[in-house]
């Protein structure tokens, strides 16, 4: 009886705690995804393989995204070229404006601004080149990144750096 008791008294307190932990994320997504992006980096061969085995346990999951996805941009308003993308990638001096990274550094890749799940069309005037890790991270929500990053030379790198809480060392204090 008594262990009974202290069960359900876990239980309640499990789902107590759940819940808050699920609120601090809701209400705090820039330090959740901060904190991702330093576990990421702290060991980048760990994070991948937890992503591996995730896809391997959820094959199903990963193709029905795919699908979906296949899916809306074939019902999406509009299409683009090869060389409209390869062009803008060029105005943006092949370099993220999110973090300032530049190819071949990182891929650049087709972000859609207003994303297709929310009804954005599939004209070029709707893309914008993101690598791979921005455009995760911005996921379905609808932004416009300034080319101001991208010909910024030295300073995009700092911005890069700063953007994942990392400090630039100076010269000096690399040798
Ligand atoms: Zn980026």
């Amino acid at each position: 009886m008594i262990l009974k008791k202290a069960r359900e008294n876990y239980r309640a307190n499990s789902e107590a705690k759940k819940k808050s932990v699920a609120k601090y994320r809701e209400e705090h997504p820039d330090k959740v995804s901060a904190a991702k992006r330093n576990w990421r980096e702290a060991d980048p061969a760990r994070a991948k393989k937890r992503v591996d085995d995730w896809r391997k346990a959820n094959p199903e999951h990963l193709s029905i995204w795919k699908k979906n996805r296949r899916a809306r941009k074939m019902a999406a308003h509009g299409s683009h070229t090869v060389i409209e993308w390869e062009n803008m990638k060029a105005e943006y001096n092949w370099t993220c404006p999110s973090c300032g990274r530049s190819e071949p550094w990182i891929i650049l890749t087709e972000d859609h601004i207003v994303p297709l799940s929310e009804n954005g069309a599939n004209y070029i005037s709707n893309i914008q080149p993101l690598c791979r890790s921005c455009n995760s991270i911005k996921g379905t929500k609808t932004i416009k990144f300034l080319k101001d990053y991208c010909y910024r030379g030295i300073e995009s790198f700092q911005h890069a750096y700063q953007s994942r809480g990392l400090k630039l060392l100076s010269f000096k204090e690399l040798s």
